[in-house]
């Protein structure tokens, strides 16, 4: 068995990065940028009024009250056509360009129109450059803007319209096909007879693995026959970039899964972890040819032991193929237990429940009953608490760290 850490680094380890590809800034909502973005220019690209009010020399500004003649009105988006010469003054709104000659706005609340061409300042200005956001204040041409690695959001897609980018480099969303194992299993149309239960994993995998980037293609349930499963994992190493299995890699008579991957080749990383629930899990790599590798992640059949292990390993795989920045452990953070959480001792124990962050610090409140089979009380959970190899409990309002879910 090899202990949750070793795991997680062997396995982020082994993962390279996909080829990026280039697409829409339109379709990059979270994609993730694989190449760091230059600023083409300086931002803003000239000076300009962050008010509405008068433009100005400063020495003018400074003389209040006096009064000043109006040269032009420069609405934003108009060029200035006159210079602003001492005594002048022009007429101008935020996000106007400043008119040559001026340094200082004045705003409008401080000053009087009177009627002939001119305009009363009534309260002076208080600094060289008030309300002039200047040429390159945000940024200057050629600095680096959006870094490598970083997930695209509605403030990034803002940004990256602003510097003029209708097309960027992002890392490509990995291929993903699924299956599920096992005899007893039966898809979501068809009735469940004595014995048999619904391929369920098949549903919260897919989900899963869409929400972290990839995409998910169902290969179907797959019987519990060497043969036959085989084939498909075969195929399926051959199309996809990465391969989620759920079952059959338990030590039970009708467990495969294992055997065939190293069958067919793959190179064997992990057999088991010490972690609770989700022990079985098993992940191997194919390569295919020396820039394009396939991962195999065997998920345990448990409902629950396939979502723990895919949340805490597989999705932040997912991630790094995508060309997300380091680092990519899941997000925890630290809250007092609402009741005693017991630990296995010797596994990296995972028991969900719902954490409450309005609460300082945040409480963390585990369901009732956590066994690896009852996938019911996860629905609604929001967080993973995580007892330590060597910790056998942890008594309630001790601090314990949960491991976020949404
Ligand atoms: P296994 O890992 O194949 O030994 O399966 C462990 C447990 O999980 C068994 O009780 C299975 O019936 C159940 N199980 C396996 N695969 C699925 C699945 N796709 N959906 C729901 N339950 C499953
Ligand atoms: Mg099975």
């Amino acid at each position: 068995m090899m202990q949750v850490e070793r795991a997680f680094q062997v396995i982020m380890g082994s993962i390279h990065p996909l080829e990026p590809e280039w697409i829409s800034t339109s379709a990059a909502l979270d994609r993730i940028l694989a190449e760091t973005v230059l600023s083409p220019s300086d931002f803003p690209a000239a000076d300009i009024s962050s008010m509405d009010g008068y433009a100005m020399r400063y020495q003018d500004g400074c003389a209040a009250p006096c009064e000043l003649q109006v040269m032009e009105t420069i609405p934003a988006g108009h060029l200035p056509s006159q210079t602003v010469q001492a005594g002048q003054t022009s007429r101008l709104f935020t996000g106007s360009l400043l008119p040559p000659g001026a340094d200082t706005v004045i705003i409008q609340e401080n000053t009087q129109v009177l009627g002939d061409g001119r305009v009363k300042i009534v309260q002076p200005a208080n600094q060289l450059g008030q309300f002039v956001r200047k040429q390159g204040h945000y940024c200057r041409q050629g600095d680096p803007i959006l870094r490598a690695g970083l997930a695209l959001g509605p403030a990034e897609l803002g940004v990256l319209a602003a510097l003029g980018r209708s097309v960027i480099p992002v890392g490509q969303r990995p291929q993903v096909a699924l299956f599920s194992t096992g005899n007893e299993l039966v898809r979501l149309d068809q009735l469940p007879q004595a014995g048999q239960i619904v391929d369920s994993n098949q549903y919260a995998l897919w989900a899963a693995i869409h929400k972290a980037g990839g995409i998910p293609t169902s290969w179907g349930i797959l019987p519990d026959d060497p043969q036959c499963l085989g084939t498909t994992m075969q195929s399926s190493i051959q199309r996809a970039d990465v391969v989620i299995s759920s079952g059959g890699v338990s030590v039970g008579d009708y467990d495969y899964v294992e055997k065939l991957l190293a069958e067919l080749g793959g190179q064997i990383l992990i057999h088991s972890i010490a972690i609770k629930p989700g022990k079985p899990l098993t992940f191997a790599i194919f390569e295919k040819d020396p820039h394009r590798r396939c991962y195999f992640f065997g998920l345990p059949g448990n409902p629950v032991s396939a979502l723990v292990t895919f949340w805490r390993f597989v999705q932040p795989a997912l991630a790094k193929l995508q060309s997300q920045a380091p680092p990519w452990d899941p997000r925890c953070l630290t809250a007092l237990a609402q009741s005693d959480l017991s630990g296995d001792g010797k596994r990296e124990t995972y028991l969900w429940g719902s954490l409450n962050w309005q609460s300082d610090p945040p409480l963390f409140t585990p369901v009732l009953d956590y066994q690896s089979g009852n996938l019911i009380n996860l629905a609604g959970c929001n967080g993973l608490a995580v007892v330590p190899v060597g910790v056998t409990g942890i008594a309630a309002q001790q601090p314990v760290r949960v491991m976020l879910l949404k």
